[in-house]
């Protein structure tokens, strides 16, 4: 019905999240009505993306930098790690101002139901982080209280464990609702789920 250019557009912008046919339609013929200013601007933007954006090789986080500003940060303890799903994670864990230590970013969580998703996670960087530097006093998971945080999450004590016993492993408090996505709560509930955090096995 379309021209192949608008088709173009459409099929690339139904690959992101909650984005469907109706939707990204609608996106397309916003910006050829709007004109080459606010097309040239998202452009522009999507291009410093791909040329400035690294992945920090330390937590895994997206950054200008590599290291990231966080593992960069002398301040920042080095030895208490946040284990949390997605990058959006840190922003809303940093809003609290708690928190003080370092992130790793797995990038997503355990599917029970695909095989793949063990492979993709960054959960060997984890460990891989815990055998080099032997003086991690904690491993905090700060996944989701959800299916695929909870399965993710059993799976990294186990690992953790096996890697080095002595570490101390904690979860958030559970203020946090049943199913609820971290990203989304606010800072006052997470930071003091992040301050009342405990340990399950030890
Ligand atoms: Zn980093």
């Amino acid at each position: 019905m379309y021209s192949s250019s608008i088709n173009k557009l459409i099929d690339a912008l139904k690959k992101l999240p909650s984005v469907g046919q109706h939707t990204a339609g609608r996106y397309v013929f916003h910006w050829l009505k709007s004109g080459k200013v606010e097309v040239n601007e998202l452009k522009n933007a999507l291009d410093n993306l791909l040329k400035n954006i690294k992945s920090c090789e330390k937590c895994w986080n997206f950054s200008d930098f590599n290291p990231c500003e966080i593992c960069s940060n002398t301040k920042r303890d080095q030895n208490q790690i946040c284990v949390v799903d997605e990058a959006q994670a840190v922003a809303a864990l940093e809003k609290t101002g708690v928190y003080t230590g370092v992130y790793h970013i797995l990038r997503g969580t355990i599917d029970v139901s695909d095989d793949n998703t063990l492979a993709t996670l960054k959960i060997n960087e984890l460990l891989e982080r815990i055998k080099t530097n032997t003086n991690i006093q904690e491993i905090i998971l700060a996944l989701n209280p959800d299916m695929p945080g909870e399965t993710t999450m059993l799976y990294l004590e186990k690992q953790v464990k096996i890697f080095n016993p002595q570490i101390k492993i904690t979860r958030l408090a559970r203020g946090l609702p049943m199913g609820s996505d971290l990203q989304y709560s606010d800072e006052i509930t997470l930071g003091s789920a992040l301050k009342n955090r405990f340990s399950n096995i030890n």
